[in-house]
């Protein structure tokens, strides 16, 4: 059953705050095209707000600030935020399900995975006070040098939409760690549980201005952020498109910048690997999250040998799935998140057609729905390597397929991208795997599966899918500035 969407306005410095302009931007249920609710519109003045907020909240004069506070100390904060999402999580599921289109199933794994990483990274920041004052060992002494690790500053978090809270945590709960304060920005397209993430803080007594949550457009609230002079960083998830823009916004101030991007991964599966077990990791690392994820295998490059059968496992597979309102018991595939992108994928789909492509299964609304952004999973084969439909990210439920006979040409295809976030290979030969695997060109290489996904280990891309690492000590480790000391210890004059 739907629930009602609370109604929120900014979140800065510790309050809610209305905009400085008091815009509004409607919420729209996918399932049913129905405005369900608004979210505040943050502008430029906005920003400036917020950064200062961060800002006295980063290095209070004389006060107990976020920075300079132990790990330890943090860590007590991230761990309460994880257990009020825990708490929540039957409410937040909801919420992110209406709000992004997402079946109820998995976003309750989204919850799940937003408190864990949570906990996580409280263990990394109470690990991080026993790095501090590192040695390190020189050819001489007469000199000592050392190595603190120090939070970068004020961060700005600028996330997309098809993982809501999970892509604004995998960044706000390592810069916190860190020490860092912060301005979230999340999509326009779904900012209802980064508000709901507000409210937890706020009942966690987090102090104000640590995390300051702003909604809005990406020109009007998103750009100023990246240009801000006081924002010493911008972690940055979403479209290759706005990467380019938020670097080159970056660059007119020198801030360093990391961007997890777009992607076009490939599955590739031998002719050895069982065929139902390929079938559901086709399936699961194309279809899940209504296809709208970066690191999606969208393209299955199958041995030549095997295509028909596995092809045929696909398309009864496809036919067979629940498609329904995100919130339905069985739901299987919900609506893409928003009007814009149902046309969007349904012109890839189109041009894919009208480029000698065949729509295998699928390419259209589903009949027994008759409102909402829903498409049928949809397989595309006759597929060449010019095609829109291979070269381009569609972000939806779309997964197109070419056939190879050699491992040499499943790797020329497989790299036949200008993305390189992820790769999977299925085969029962592990030999072959680790070839396949060092070959890849990409951030990620999934071996017997597609997509799992750990906030122990590092994630991102290479390639015009982004660079700089998420989760992980590496996702920690982007929030922290290493500093150099050196001292002159010898009673000799220099
Ligand atoms: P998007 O680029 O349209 O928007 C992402 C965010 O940037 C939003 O918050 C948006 O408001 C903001 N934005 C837009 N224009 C801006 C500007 N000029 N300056 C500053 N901010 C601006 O992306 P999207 O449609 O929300 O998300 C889908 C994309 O995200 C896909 O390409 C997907 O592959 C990518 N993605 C990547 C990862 C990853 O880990 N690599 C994870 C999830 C999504």
């Amino acid at each position: 059953m739907a629930i009602p969407i609370p109604s929120r306005q900014l979140f800065i410095d510790g309050e809610w705050r209305e905009p400085v302009k008091k815009n509004r931007i409607p919420i729209i249920n996918p399932a049913t095209e129905q405005i369900i609710g608004d979210i505040p519109a943050a502008t430029a003045e906005d920003v400036e707000i917020a950064v200062e907020a961060a800002q006295k909240a980063f290095s209070r004069n004389g006060g107990r600030d976020w920075s300079s506070a132990t790990g330890a100390y943090r860590a007590k904060y991230l761990r309460a935020i994880a257990a009020k999402i825990t708490e929540r999580k039957a409410v937040l599921a909801k919420l992110e399900a209406i709000d992004c289109g997402k079946p109820l199933e998995e976003a309750a794994w989204d919850i799940d995975d937003v408190a864990g990483c949570f906990e996580y990274n409280a263990d990394l920041a109470e690990a991080l006070d026993s790095k501090q004052n590192v040695p390190i060992s020189l050819p001489t002494e007469t000199f000592k040098s050392r190595v603190l690790r120090e939070p970068i500053g004020v961060v700005g978090l600028i996330t997309p939409w098809n993982y809501p809270m999970l892509m604004a945590t995998w960044k706000v709960a390592p810069a916190l760690a860190a020490g860092c304060t912060a301005i979230l920005k999340p999509s326009e397209l779904a900012s209802v549980t980064c508000l709901e993430l507000a409210e937890v803080c706020k009942e966690v007594g987090l102090p104000p201005g640590v995390l300051n949550i702003l909604t809005g457009l990406g020109p009007e609230a998103g750009a100023p952020l990246a240009s801000h002079p006081h924002v010493d960083k911008i972690a940055f998830t979403g479209s290759s498109a706005t990467g380019s823009k938020i670097m080159t916004a970056a660059a007119q101030v020198l801030k360093p910048v990391t961007l997890e991007l777009g992607g076009k991964s490939p599955i590739v599966v031998f002719e050895d690997f069982d065929l139902d077990k390929a079938a559901e990791w086709v399936l699961f690392g194309c279809f899940w999250t209504n296809g709208q994820i970066c690191s999606a295998t969208s393209r299955l490059l199958v041995h030549e040998s095997i295509a028909a059968e596995l092809l045929d496992r696909l398309v009864k597979w496809c036919k067979n799935i629940k498609i329904s309102d995100p919130l339905e018991e069985g739901c299987r595939l919900g609506p893409v998140v928003s009007g814009g992108q149902y046309n969007k994928i349904m012109n890839f789909i189109s041009t894919a057609k009208s480029e000698g492509a065949t729509i295998l299964s699928g390419g259209a609304h589903p009949q027994h729905l008759k409102k909402g952004f829903y498409i049928e999973p949809t397989i595309i084969t006759d597929v060449t390597t010019s095609m829109q439909i291979w070269r381009e990210e569609v972000f939806g439920p779309v997964l197109c397929v070419k056939t190879f006979s050699t491992e040499d040409e499943a790797i020329e295809l497989a790299n036949d991208t200008h993305y390189g976030l992820g790769a999977a290979v299925l085969s029962e030969d592990l030999r072959r795997c680790e070839r396949m695997t060092k070959a890849f060109q990409a951030g990620i290489v999934w071996v017997n599966c597609s997509q799992p996904c750990f906030c122990q280990a590092p994630w991102g891309g290479k390639k015009r899918s982004g660079f700089g690492r998420e989760l992980g000590e590496w996702g920690l480790d982007t929030y922290l500035h290493v500093k150099q000391v050196t001292q002159y210890v010898s009673d000799e004059p220099w």
